[in-house]
């Protein structure tokens, strides 16, 4: 018998390989940019910059040993989702969860969207939501922010009444932009969809809403078209678990159940997100520290010559310089990497850096200055 890999290559018994065609409405899709380059500081992809405490692993690991591995998980991940539910004041039945919120968004889309319907979006946002529209067969339909980045509700309201999109995504506080978007604009969007004769859905994407004054989640009801995505990966430290949530009515939960693979998340996973709640105090200080590190460094890059700094309510700051593109080159030298919008339409000159220790912080001003200086 030949090893798989013998039948793979080039000069094997099935001559030239042609590969498999592309789904035609593909072609032009481009995969996922954000460069994992080897520096002394990394600020380019919103992580927390401290990892869970010591006892976090000690208490999760001691739980994955007693593990039955040889079974699979609980497809309903009931411990998880009533530890969740307890910890945000829902009941476990408006809980789904999935491998990082990403999976999250795609299984709503696999649900919700696909042939035939459309999501629509409000430019420049998080890129996956219409990346992963686009990989579900979904249309997707662009609404444009204001030059300043913050959103008309009242253009909003009416692209949601004029397109009849079939889910819409809010994402607050906003990436990459940081911008928090108002509770009424929310609302408004809200009560639109559900006073539309064709039925639609609000995907508020919170994977920030830790940093920033509101949520939400308290919102979501049964019979109420709004859905709320969280994530473990920022807060929670746990970016390596990929772990998300999200809080909806139960009859949507049930149908995300349905679409979503079974067994998809992992005993090790599950376990992870209901221990880490054992652990709320610490991450509140993780948050408080982040915040307070975010408004000094706000100041101090409002404080720059030849620097705009945007408002933000999350974990990162979008910053705008004469010639960003040589500016993100300039402080990649100096060992700092952030988060590269120069060129991307509507974010030109635009960089984003994430929240760090204070000393990464340091560093990525002190780089910044010297690049602007020279
Ligand atoms: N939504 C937004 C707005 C994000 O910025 C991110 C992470 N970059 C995600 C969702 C995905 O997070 P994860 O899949 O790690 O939960």
């Amino acid at each position: 018998m030949r090893s798989p890999s013998a039948c793979a290559g080039p000069g094997n018994d099935f001559g030239a390989v042609t590969g498999p065609k592309r789904r035609e409405d593909l072609s032009d899709l481009e995969g996922y940019h954000s460069p994992q380059v080897d520096v002394a500081v990394r600020l380019n992809t919103n992580e927390s910059p401290y990892p869970p405490p010591p006892e976090f692993f000690e208490a999760w690991t001691a739980e994955v040993s007693r593990a039955d591995a040889h079974r699979y998980p609980d497809r309903a991940a009931r411990q998880l989702r009533s530890a969740l539910g307890e910890f945000l004041g829902v009941p476990a039945q408006r809980v789904f969860c999935a491998n990082g919120s990403n999976e999250v968004l795609q299984t709503l889309l696999l649900t919700y969207g696909g042939p035939g319907r459309t999501a629509l979006v409000f430019e420049p946002s998080y890129v996956l939501h219409a990346h992963i529209a686009r990989i579900t067969g979904t249309g997707v339909v662009t609404g444009e922010r204001r030059p300043d980045f913050t959103l008309d509700p009242d253009s909003a309201v009416r692209m949601v009444e004029d397109q009849e999109p079939d889910v819409v995504f809010l994402t607050t506080p906003n990436n990459p932009t940081g911008m928090v978007e108002p509770r009424e604009t929310v609302e408004a969007i809200v009560e639109r969809i559900a006073a539309r004769a064709k039925p639609g859905l609000l995907i508020v994407d919170e994977a920030y809403a830790e940093f920033s004054p509101w949520s939400a989640i308290d919102m979501v009801a049964d019979g109420v078209p709004l859905v709320v995505a969280r994530t473990y990966s920022k807060v929670w430290s746990m970016a390596a678990f990929r772990l998300g949530f999200c809080v909806a009515p139960e009859s949507i939960v049930e149908e995300l159940e349905m679409v979503v693979l079974p067994y998809h998340l992992s005993v090790p996973t599950q376990l992870a997100g209901t221990v880490a709640l054992r652990f709320t105090g610490d991450m509140d200080v993780r948050v408080t520290s982040i915040m307070t590190e975010r408004d000094r460094v706000g100041a101090a890059l409002a404080a720059l010559d030849g620097v705009e700094a945007f408002p933000s309510g999350a974990n990162f700051i979008l910053f705008r310089t004469a010639g960003g593109q040589t500016t993100w080159e300039g402080l990649l030298e100096a060992g700092v990497l952030v988060r590269n919008f120069a060129r991307w339409p509507r974010l030109d000159d635009c960089l984003r850096v994430t929240i760090g220790r204070p000393e990464e912080n340091d560093a990525f001003l002190a780089a910044l200055k010297e690049v602007l200086a020279s």
